[in-house]
């Protein structure tokens, strides 16, 4: 499972936050300047429109675009001050009181909805923006598990056929461009029909994951593969390895099951489950397919059966 740290937000929150109310206060102060310059105008028999105010609730609301929490406070104080400073401190009434009256709380009641519809429309994109990117990392993670699955054995957990022919084709064909050798082990359990067939498949199964595992274990370089080719037949590819220490790796598996003591009624060997393996070895050539080292490595495996099962025939000796 992947787990993401998460990142702490809240500095960032208590910025924005504070630069929203900052911004609001600056607001105000250039709408109290402006009512103080149409006082200023008043005592000199003009009169002083404050359109300069109107401006400011449209710049707070759709340009600036604040929070609506913010925003509302700061119109309500805007207006309020506003109607308040023309019908007490200019005492206009009449005509001009009406106007007032009538286009602030006007101005200030679209803007603040305006306000409000922009940012519910921000928080749904948002949220469906974060739902996509979900749904997005979900795909990938089933993918990946898709995947898995199509290349594994269910039962061993090993690589599959197909994952198998994958990876080794690649291997192969890096194996000719960089001129190194390639050792290959064909596996077989000896006698398994009778391991079956004494003490059914269940225990057989169990066998089979017990072998996986060692085969796994003993396989320490990461370059290393082993696969499960069907059934109770194993391949293991250790790509630039030669013959000698394919040999010494071959042998180690043979002994580490054979030292497992995996009951097999039928063996004659102790009573214990055993494998056959045949290896191969070589430098792949230009426009050659692994299926000659896989060849190479079943003929070898016949020979390890021929000679009495529980050990090892390389594919040198047979040349
Ligand atoms: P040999 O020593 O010549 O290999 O003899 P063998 O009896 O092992 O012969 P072979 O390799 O042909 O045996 C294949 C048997 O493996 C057939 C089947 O009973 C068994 N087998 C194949 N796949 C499975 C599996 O998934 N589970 C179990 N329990 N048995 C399997
Ligand atoms: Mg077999
Ligand atoms: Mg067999």
């Amino acid at each position: 499972m992947i787990f993401v740290k998460p990142i702490d937000i809240s500095n960032i929150k208590k910025r924005h936050h504070l630069t929203q109310v900052i911004m609001c206060i600056n607001a105000f102060i250039v709408h109290v300047s402006l009512l103080i310059v149409g006082y200023i105008a008043s005592i000199y028999g003009n009169f002083h429109y404050q359109t300069g105010s109107i401006l400011i609730i449209i710049l707070l609301c759709s340009v600036i675009r604040i929070n609506f929490y913010y925003v509302l406070p700061t119109v309500f104080l805007v207006v309020a001050s506003q109607l308040y400073f023309t019908a007490n401190i200019l005492n206009e009434s009449g005509v001009v009181l009406l106007e007032h009256v009538f286009i602030f709380p006007t101005i200030a009641l679209l803007s603040c909805l305006s306000n409000a519809r922009m940012e519910s429309e921000i928080r749904k994109n948002f949220l469906k923006s974060i739902l996509l990117e979900h749904k997005k990392k979900k795909l990938e993670i089933a993918k990946k598990e898709l995947l898995q699955q199509l290349l594994s054995d269910p039962l061993t957990g090993l690589m599959n056929r197909r994952g198998f022919d994958q990876n080794f084709s690649k291997i192969w064909l890096n194996a000719i461009r960089n001129k190194y050798a390639i050792s290959f082990l064909m596996i077989d359990i000896d006698l398994f029909k009778q391991c079956n067939g004494s003490q059914g498949h269940l225990i057989g199964d169990l066998s089979l994951k017990s072998i996986a595992d060692i085969l796994k274990y003993e396989l320490k370089r990461p370059e290393d593969f082993v696969a499960c080719l069907g059934g109770e037949e194993f391949a293991v590819v250790m790509p630039q390895t030669n013959n000698g220490s394919a040999t010494l790796i071959a042998e180690t598996i043979r002994k580490a099951i054979w030292e497992k003591k995996i009951f097999h009624p039928a063996s004659k060997a102790d009573h214990r489950l055993t494998i056959s393996i045949g290896l191969a070895t070589m430098i792949p050539e230009q426009k050659t397919s692994y299926d000659l080292i896989i060849d190479a490595a079943d003929i070898a495996l016949y020979k390890a059966k021929e000679n009495g099962r529980n050990r090892l025939y390389n594919f040198l000796e047979s040349t």
